[in-house]
């Protein structure tokens, strides 16, 4: 039987929507465990900075339907020093606090591997982020509210785009990770996605124009990943005007907009699965894990494989694409 009375909670890096159903449900599992909860704001910064207070029932009420988190978020340069985790795990010992729950991404999920193995101290992790890209979880946390905004947004530009016959990439986040692209195209009846994981083994413009648009449309849609690896979506329209110089091409770039808004349904309850999950884990003395779902079932993965960024791309939901875009 585990010996934890307090635990810690803090949501870390990039906002996703869901996290403030995931506080929810961790504070209040934990509660119903008897266990008391601390919240630290701003991450791994306010764990630096003292910036915790007690949490009742009640600091989570009203806030399941709410996007972003209430317990702010921050990126932390000092948490990524040995001294700066050691300020950490001493507000962590000086507030009683005896196990995390730290809720973000890849690079958070790190640091909270990080600092459980400086100090052999029990962390669980939720993967929170709308791109998706965590090992050994179906979905993260934000993602599906993420991909609906897509959706709704690109059902929007075709609007305007079949009104004009142009060919609009639209820009979506992601980064290394293309799940928002290449289910966003799918759900929006979008031609092509042009994601990360296809970048290397072949020029998807190229391939796009000589095998997929076609001119007979009305418009052509292709969601391009954001970031460094695909150029994003203003680098393939400078390419298409200058080897394609026949299309009418217009660039859109979603941006913010994909982090925001009230979770879906199914991020709600995913959230609310793994939060409970989470308090589960610590109880049966799990350590260093996070908790992922596979086949709608809660797994626990440890941190170690979830954040080795080797998630791959599903080659079914490429073909369905090419098909369905013919
Ligand atoms: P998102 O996927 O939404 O961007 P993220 O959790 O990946 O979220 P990051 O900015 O990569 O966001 O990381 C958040 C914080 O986690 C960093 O500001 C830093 O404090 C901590 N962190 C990230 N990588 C490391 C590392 N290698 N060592 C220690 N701490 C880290």
């Amino acid at each position: 039987m585990s010996n934890i009375k307090c635990i810690g909670i803090l949501t870390s890096g990039g906002d996703a929507p869901g996290m403030n159903a995931a506080i929810r449900a961790v504070t209040r599992s934990a509660i119903y465990n008897g266990i008391e909860v601390k919240g630290i704001m701003r991450g791994y910064r306010g764990l630096i900075y003292d910036e915790i207070e007690t949490f009742k029932s009640n600091s989570v009420s009203n806030i399941i339907q709410q996007g972003g988190t209430i317990l702010r978020t921050a990126r932390s340069e000092e948490f990524r020093t040995p001294e700066g985790r050691k300020i950490a795990y001493e507000a962590l010992v000086r507030e009683g606090i005896d196990a995390l729950v730290v809720i973000g991404g890849d690079g958070s999920l790190t640091g909270a591997r990080i600092l459980a193995q400086e100090f052999n101290y029990p962390i669980v992790g939720l993967p929170g982020t709308i791109d998706n890209d965590l090992f050994g979880t179906d979905s993260t946390i934000g993602y599906d509210t993420a991909l609906n905004t897509i959706m709704q947004a690109v059902d929007k530009i075709r609007d305007t785009a079949s009104s004009h016959e142009r060919l609009f990439f639209i820009e979506v986040m992601g980064r290394e990770c293309g799940f928002l692209a290449l289910n966003g195209a799918i759900a929006s009846g979008a031609e092509a996605a042009i994601i990360p994981e296809m970048s290397e083994l072949k020029d998807q413009l190229a391939d796009l124009i000589s095998n997929g648009f076609r001119k007979s449309k009305n418009s052509s849609l292709v969601l391009v990943t954001e970031g460094n690896i695909t150029g994003g979506a203003m680098a393939m329209a400078e390419r298409v005007k200058k080897e394609y110089p026949q299309y009418d091409v217009r660039v859109s770039i979603l941006g913010h907009v994909q982090r925001g808004g009230s979770p879906t349904a199914n991020d709600r309850i995913l959230a609310s699965r793994m939060g409970a999950a989470a308090i589960d884990a610590l109880l049966d003395d799990q350590r260093n894990v996070m908790i992922g779902i596979q086949n709608d079932k809660i797994v626990y993965v440890p941190f170690s494989k979830a954040i080795k960024k080797n998630k791959p791309v599903q080659e079914d939901l490429l073909r369905t694409l090419k098909i369905l875009s013919i």
